[in-house]
């Protein structure tokens, strides 16, 4: 596995991996990876002839006060991982590579980036789609490979590459769980050994809310119910909403699919997760 730290050699790299016929998937990840990293690359080993990783912990799209200083960095551990893997190139670009100055364009994806984590992180989803049409316009993939844990984000991208007419096909992966449910996250290294059981209660919360809904139990009361067991198990709840998965315009009712988003703090950290809500579910079986 070959790592570039420049545009100039990562084109160069494409540009020769394209001349010979290969097509790429690529994989963007602000590093400290895990499982659920991996088995994005390991869809886009699948789906792909090649794979281009890249590792940016992207600046524009922390908040102040956020966790950009804080967040876990390991480029050695995570590249010995990606080579094992079977990853091509890994692209780990600087700051002052990818936002050098006088750099002063940004990418906005309008209503989808306002509800949920753009209430509680405004300008985040700014950051995220510059970086993301940026690497997507330096590495030119066939495909990209996101996770469904960010299902916000990963409806942004949707948009963003459809809208500007990348060209490049989106790839939305499953979210890998730890045994006890807790959704695999760089951030969960931040949680003490208390609060890592207790954030097991998230997904156990948020599933016991997406099944009384798809049973037909009225959304606001089962949203309320839920707000208070997340606060009884010592989460700071932020958001608990049901939403069409695809607007991201709030569901009041279960007419059609619909996903189930949360966000809440544990201590320090923010933990946020999703799940699908069937809407058959709600129709009871008529024989
Ligand atoms: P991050 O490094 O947090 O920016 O994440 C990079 C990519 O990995 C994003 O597309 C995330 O949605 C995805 N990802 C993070 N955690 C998981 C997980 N538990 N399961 C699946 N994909 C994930």
């Amino acid at each position: 596995m070959q790592i570039v730290r420049t545009v100039r050699e990562l084109r160069e790299w494409v540009g020769a991996s394209r001349a010979e016929g290969r097509r790429i998937g690529f994989v963007p990840t602000m590093g400290a990876l895990h499982a659920g990293h991996m088995s994005l690359v390991e869809a886009a080993l699948q789906a792909y002839d090649t794979v281009v990783a890249s590792i940016f912990v992207n600046p524009t799209q922390f908040g102040p006060g956020e966790d950009l200083d804080a967040y876990p960095r390991q480029e050695a551990a995570d590249a010995k991982l990606l080579e094992r893997a079977g990853v091509g190139l890994l692209f780990v670009p600087s700051a002052q590579e990818m936002y050098p100055e006088g750099f002063a364009t940004t990418v906005s994806v309008g209503r989808l980036a306002k509800p949920l984590c753009g209430e509680d992180r405004p300008g985040h989803f700014d950051g995220v789609a510059t970086v993301v049409t940026k690497l997507l316009n330096q590495v030119c993939p066939n495909a990209a490979f996101f996770g469904e844990k960010d299902w916000q984000q990963l409806t942004i991208i949707r948009r963003l590459t459809a809208d500007l007419d990348l060209g490049v096909e989106i790839v939305g992966v499953p979210t890998v769980r730890e045994e006890d449910g807790l959704a695999l996250s760089s951030r969960n290294a931040y949680l003490s050994k208390e609060e890592r059981q207790t954030a097991a209660k998230l997904p156990e919360i948020l599933r016991t809310a997406a099944v009384s809904i798809a049973a037909g139990e009225q959304v606001a009361d089962t949203l309320a119910v839920g707000w208070r067991s997340l606060e009884e198990a010592g989460f700071v709840p932020q958001y608990l909403e049901l939403r069409d998965p695809h607007t991201l315009e709030p569901a009041e009712t279960l007419g059609r699919p619909a996903r189930l988003f949360v966000a809440a703090r544990l201590g320090k950290t923010r933990l946020i997760d999703n799940v699908e809500v069937a809407a058959e579910a709600a129709t009871p079986p008529t024989n």
